[in-house]
């Protein structure tokens, strides 16, 4: 290790910064955000500078530098475009033995700026020891991705109770007290900006503590379920808190939509449970609930990984409804639905100006339902996506003929949205469900239907085997 990393403490401490341009800028808002006092030295300051000065943020001393502005610094920057004046600065920097910075020269600095990861009072800083600074801001970037973006919220949160739980429970008690309010309820609380939640799981999970420390039992805590929603297939489209969550969660239960490579960015040592095959089983549906309630009844941190998003027919509600009623907490993820996943694989879009002002999600299961508009469905102007409408193609096909849609009505298929199996075809109403047969269509995919189906001639996505065996299969593929 080249360099010490430390946090140094700049409140009301004398700063100086040297030089007034561009770079100087960026020195100077972090000097300030740590509350330092600043001068900058510099003949001339560019905008963004003289405006602080004039707020009173910021001393100038408008004259070329001279070593004596550094008397009294605890610390100094130069950041002039100069090396003279840079290296003049750093010899007078180092006969004080002040820590002094020289913006990307390494050799004449004794300190060095990390890349900085601010999620304050939680602060992560990263450097390559001046070797790889580019390198350093892509680890940086990593962080960045791996943090949510309410850690520091958490850590206020844990901050302001620190007394409270130092008084009540014994130093024994308080770490593993600590453990479970970082990872359990009242992290996914506040990390998903709900504080009253989390106050009130903080209140229960201290009582609970302390009746447990007192009994010398061991309390598990209490469980609660994250209901994911896992995307469409492809795992990059997970969102950062499905990503947190899964990293988290003790057990994964999961259905036939959730591939591998999305499983696989769960916790090594999670359980995973795969909970169910078919669709619309109702016995299976509430086989799934009552694991939900077995897991979270035990302590555990439940990730109920569902495909798409966990609201569109992906029988979330019903979920919901059991875990309220008894009173196990939960936390919804939203995920990319099928319908997005695939429009965007396909360059579709599901509303365009002129060609389709509002988009109707339908479920193919439904198609017998009196309470569907056909007529509104297949209206000009507007796009429907079936999901689980392959079976179904056929008399979707008619029903829309039947309601008014013309024969050439656009059309197109995806099949395996962002997976590695995705195909696209593209057809109108007259020739897609020959299209769908001759190519074999198997879940899951859905069905546009518009104007807009016949948007973007060339499927840029799709891989080119793919899309040589659909247009054979077809000849339709746009
Ligand atoms: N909750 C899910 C939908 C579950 S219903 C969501 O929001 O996407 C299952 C149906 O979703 C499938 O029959 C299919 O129509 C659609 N679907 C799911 N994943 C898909 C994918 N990768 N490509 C195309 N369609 C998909």
């Amino acid at each position: 290790m080249d360099y010490l990393p430390l946090f140094l403490q700049l409140r009301s401490q004398p700063a100086v910064v040297v030089g007034g341009g561009r770079v100087a800028v960026r020195k100077v808002e972090l000097l300030l955000k740590c509350r330092a006092r600043v001068t900058v030295v510099a003949p001339e300051l560019r905008d963004g500078l003289r405006e602080l000065v004039l707020k009173g943020a910021l001393r100038h001393v408008a004259d070329r530098f001279h070593p004596a502005h550094l008397d009294g610094a605890v610390v100094v920057v130069a950041a002039t475009r100069h090396r003279d004046v840079n290296a003049a600065v750093s010899a007078a920097a180092r006969e004080r033995r002040i820590p002094v910075n020289v913006v990307d020269d390494a050799e004449l600095s004794t300190f060095i700026f990390p890349a900085i990861i601010d999620r304050s009072p939680i602060v992560a800083a990263v450097s390559s020891g001046g070797q790889a600074p580019v390198l350093a801001r892509r680890v940086r970037e990593q962080i960045e991705a791996l943090l949510p973006a309410k850690l520091g919220a958490l850590a206020r949160f844990m901050g302001e109770r620190r007394k409270a739980v130092q008084q009540s429970l014994s130093a024994a008690a308080r770490r593993p007290f600590w453990e479970r309010l970082t990872s359990g309820i009242v992290g996914t609380r506040v990390l998903a900006g709900d504080e009253a939640g989390a106050e009130r799981a903080f209140e229960r999970e201290l009582r609970t503590s302390h009746l447990t420390a007192c009994a010398a039992t061991g309390g598990s805590g209490l469980g609660e379920v994250y209901l994911i929603g896992a995307g469409p297939g492809d795992p990059d489209l997970l969102t950062l808190r499905a990503l947190q969550l899964l990293q988290q969660a003790d057990v994964v239960l999961y259905d036939r939509l959730v591939p591998e490579a999305v499983l696989q960015r769960s916790r090594r040592d999670a359980e995973r449970i795969f909970v169910g095959k078919g669709t619309g089983d109702h016995a299976l549906q509430e086989r799934i609930n009552e694991q939900l309630v077995h897991w979270a009844r035990k302590g555990l941190r439940v990730a109920r990984l569902k495909g798409g998003d966990p609201l569109v027919f992906g029988r979330g509600g019903e979920e919901i409804e059991v875990l309220a009623a008894h009173g196990i907490p939960y936390t919804i993820v939203p995920g990319i639905t099928a319908a997005l996943g695939a429009a965007a694989v396909a360059g579709i879009p599901l509303t365009h100006r002129g060609l389709a002002h509002s988009v109707t999600f339908v479920t193919g299961h439904v198609l017998e339902d009196s309470s569907l508009d056909w007529r509104a469905l297949a209206a000009p102007r507007h796009t429907v996506v079936f999901y689980m409408g392959v079976a179904h193609l056929a008399r979707i096909v008619a029903k829309l003929r039947a309601a008014g849609a013309s024969a050439d009505h656009p059309v197109a298929i995806i099949e395996g949205a962002t997976l590695p199996q995705q195909r696209i075809l593209r057809g109108v109403l007259a020739t897609i469900s020959a299209i769908a047969h001759n190519a074999n269509v198997a879940p899951p995919a859905v069905l546009i239907v518009g104007e807009v189906a016949a948007f973007g001639a060339v499927d840029a996505l799709v891989p080119a085997s793919a899309r040589d065996e659909t247009s054979a299969a077809s000849g339709a593929l746009a």
